[in-house]
């Protein structure tokens, strides 16, 4: 079981700020900018790509849930971001949107 099906089965502590029947979404531990916020499935899956035309609504909730949480941070201006697979930097192997704000952003990113 990954780190964030636990943290969603709530067997180890997260901040969590947005939870609904397909979604949630969290603080991340090691914040990269003033809102760093992980927005994940419920359903485990493991990268972006693994994804198929049966997840079509389950993609266009977790960037819904994106911008309820953006909007809940009061942020206008925000980054969405989905690393799949290692040599693009993912690290943790559940599907997760990074919304990050609160800053100036660069691009584009490293
Ligand atoms: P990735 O590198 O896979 O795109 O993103 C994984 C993210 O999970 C990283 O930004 C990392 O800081 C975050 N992370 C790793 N472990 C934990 C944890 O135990 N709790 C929380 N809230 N975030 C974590």
């Amino acid at each position: 079981m990954t780190l964030f099906e636990k943290i969603i089965q709530r067997q180890i502590p997260a901040n969590i700020v947005w939870e609904d029947e397909d979604t949630l979404a969290f603080r991340d531990i090691s914040p990269q900018a003033p809102t760093h916020i992980l927005v994940v499935p419920r359903k485990p899956l493991p990268k972006l790509a693994d994804a198929t035309e049966a997840d079509t609504e389950l993609l266009g909730r977790l960037l819904l849930t994106a911008n309820k949480v953006a909007a809940q941070e009061g942020l206008s201006d925000y980054r969405v971001v989905v690393n799949n697979g290692e040599g693009a930097g993912q690290s943790v192997f559940h599907l997760h949107l990074h919304v990050l704000g609160g800053r100036d952003l660069r691009w584009p990113p490293g």
